[in-house]
């Protein structure tokens, strides 16, 4: 239909098919699945005993060049390019996507379930709770935060020795009347406030809660300190949730999450305190991959895991778990996506994902807009809320040629890992064929497999038809994929390879706190964990204003953390807000509930 109606009336103008259908129509068992409304499901863990002996798929990662704020159009592509696979070329191909998270569905982007006749469906089930595993993330991060203040509360009064020497039959009132030989009989963690990494998370924009004051009751005794929220996608649950393989792995690795440092200089874990069951028991149903439909329903979609908002490299791409899942479906191509520009997405997707999953990737989909290349050509800038400057909606092969250089760079990125590349040219209505065809010759000089345009925002999967058998060609390519560093690397040498040979900078520069984390994590046993860069994704350096590539620069590193659970450092480029606060025009004016039909209104 022209014009393309908006993101919701194409989604409520399908009817989805009951997804239990679905299910069995992909081969599922009825007991494999748990239904969770008319539309979607979750499929049970036990369905990977059954399905291990699969063959492996061929694993297509899309990704894209550096955005603009608005999007280049990366989920639209993925479920474009399922939709073309399985409804047009009647292949078993899934969809692996994140959840998207409240924050951007309010605040300034809207919803992430694709566009126009690429989505999933239906969105507003699918950008809006899903089936409650953001909220367990919520719930399971802010026990362990509430633990950490209780612990040192508890301690510092000692009321729990007390406690403690209650149960073994020892009466205590007064805790000055303990001897030393009482307290040392029960472990003290001693934790050091100042050394606490763990903040408390929510799925909301809200910047008021980017630094607070914690304890202010006169019950808590004067245990004031400084805190933060985060937003719940940066919680370091998530990107267990996203790197997990097991229940049991899931298990170790939250209890393995180190929260702060004791006074002595020891680790401090979720299991010293003692919460990894607990936590555990939360994330039992959110490991469980989602099942849901896409417009053109044979491009399933397995709903599944996250965003680490430093970490937006896991964003969208799947568990080993909902991997083997597609094998079964899909045996031919699994599709995930790595989110922003691939110098954040695909690099930590292939350094760290691929690396823990132990899955080989077979081709990369680098997304590409006209737009976008305009905006690294030296195009105005493009905001968000504004309408594009006439650069934007009119010819300009100059601007496009220019700015094609930051495509040159993502497409040398792909091939340092030995993956081929599929240029998709995200067609937008002001675009001309003269602009699309020069992107898709220039990318092909800078040597990807194959360059198309393709039209599945307006023309759903018929639109990504020319893209899907490029994809198709190129899984045929005996895979070559390497990664980029070895993990056994000393931290700052890693984090240089990253700098210079994706970013192109000339080197890193490690600012004091930074240089500090090195030797406190060098000294407690984490320097041999692989490198997820916290960096801008508006830029393929650390300030979001250069565009196209960047040269003659030194990528300050502010500071590092650890997600050792999760199994990473994260190296801070710069300042990048933990939780990101509403536009002066949010998203949410305009949703809104009719409640004489029920129907969301108002989500794009
Ligand atoms: P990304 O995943 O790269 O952030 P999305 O796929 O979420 O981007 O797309 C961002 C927005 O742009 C969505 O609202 C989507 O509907 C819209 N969009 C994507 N492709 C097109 C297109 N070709 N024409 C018009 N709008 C598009």
């Amino acid at each position: 239909q022209r014009p393309v109606p908006s993101d919701v009336t194409i989604s409520r103008s399908c009817v989805p098919i009951p997804i239990e259908c679905l299910a069995e129509e992909i081969g599922l068992f009825s007991d494999e699945v748990e239904l969770y409304g008319r539309t979607k499901a979750k499929v049970q863990l036990k369905t990977i005993d059954r399905l291990q002996a699969q063959p492996d798929g061929k694993y297509v990662v899309v990704t894209g060049i550096t955005p603009t704020p608005l999007g280049e159009g990366k989920s639209t592509t993925t479920i474009g390019l399922v939709q073309a696979l399985g409804a047009h070329l009647k292949l078993n191909a899934f969809a692996c996507v994140r959840q998207p998270s409240q924050g951007p569905t309010f605040g300034i982007k809207g919803g992430a379930a694709g566009g126009g006749y690429s989505q999933v469906i239906p969105m507003e089930e699918f950008n809006l709770h899903l089936t409650g595993d953001i909220h367990a993330i919520t719930a399971a991060n802010n026990l362990v935060a509430a633990a950490i203040d209780a612990r040192m509360f508890h301690e510092a009064t000692q009321v729990e020795f007390l406690f403690r020497l209650s149960k073994l039959g020892i009466k205590k009132t007064d805790p000055s009347t303990l001897t030393e030989e009482e307290i040392t009989h029960f472990v003290r963690l001693d934790i050091d406030p100042e050394s606490i990494t763990w903040q408390r998370v929510l799925d909301t924009n809200d910047r008021f809660l980017r630094k607070i004051t914690i304890g202010q009751s006169p019950t808590e005794k004067g245990f004031t300190r400084t805190a933060q929220f985060d937003i719940t996608v940066a919680s370091e649950i998530m990107a267990v949730l996203a790197l997990t393989t097991s229940l049991a792995d899931m298990k170790e690795k939250l209890a393995k999450m180190v929260v702060a440092t004791s006074r002595s200089g020891q680790p401090v874990t979720t299991e010293d305190l003692g919460v990894c069951g607990a936590l555990t028991v939360l994330m039992r149903d959110a490991i469980k991959p989602n099942l849901m439909q896409t417009l053109e329903v044979r491009g399933v979609v397995l709903g599944c895991v996250f965003t680490n908002y430093y970490a937006n490299h896991l964003d969208r791409s799947p568990l080993k778990i909902n991997y083997t899942l597609f094998m079964v479906y899909c045996c031919f191509l699994p599709v995930t996506e790595a989110g922003f520009g691939a110098d954040i997405g695909m690099e930590k997707f292939f350094n760290i994902k691929c690396r823990y999953s132990g899955l080989k990737p077979h081709v990369v989909v680098l997304v590409a807009t006209v737009r976008a290349l305009k905006m690294h050509g030296g195009g105005p800038t493009v905001t968000a809320g504004t309408p594009l400057p006439k650069e934007y909606i009119e010819e300009n092969l100059a601007l496009l040629e220019a700015g094609c250089s930051n495509m040159r760079k993502q497409v040398e990125n792909a091939q340092l890992f030995g993956v081929p590349v599929v240029v998709a040219v995200n067609a937008f209505k002001t675009d001309t064929k003269a602009e699309l065809d020069l992107i898709c010759k220039l990318a092909k000089a800078a040597g990807a497999f194959d360059a198309v345009h393709c039209s599945h925002w307006a023309d759903g999967g018929t639109g990504a038809v020319d893209l899907a058998r490029a994809v198709q060609k190129a899984a045929d390519l005996p895979s070559s994929f390497k990664f980029l560093y070895g993990i056994e690397l000393p931290i700052v040498d890693k984090i240089r390879i990253i700098a210079q040979k994706i970013y192109g900078a000339d080197d890193i520069e490690l600012l004091p706190e930074a240089q500090h984390k090195v030797d406190l994590y060098s000294k407690q046993g984490f320097a041999c964990l692989p490198i997820c860069m916290a960096k801008t994704h508006l830029s393929l350096s650390h300030d979001a204003e250069k565009k196209g590539v960047p040269t003659g620069f030194v990528l300050p590193i502010r500071d590092i953390r650890a997600s050792v659970g999760a199994g990473f450092l994260y190296p801070l480029v710069g300042t990048m807000p933990t939780i990101p606060g509403l536009p002066t025009r949010p998203c949410f004016y305009d949703i809104d509930l009719d409640t004489e039909s029920g129907e969301v209104l108002g989500l794009f």
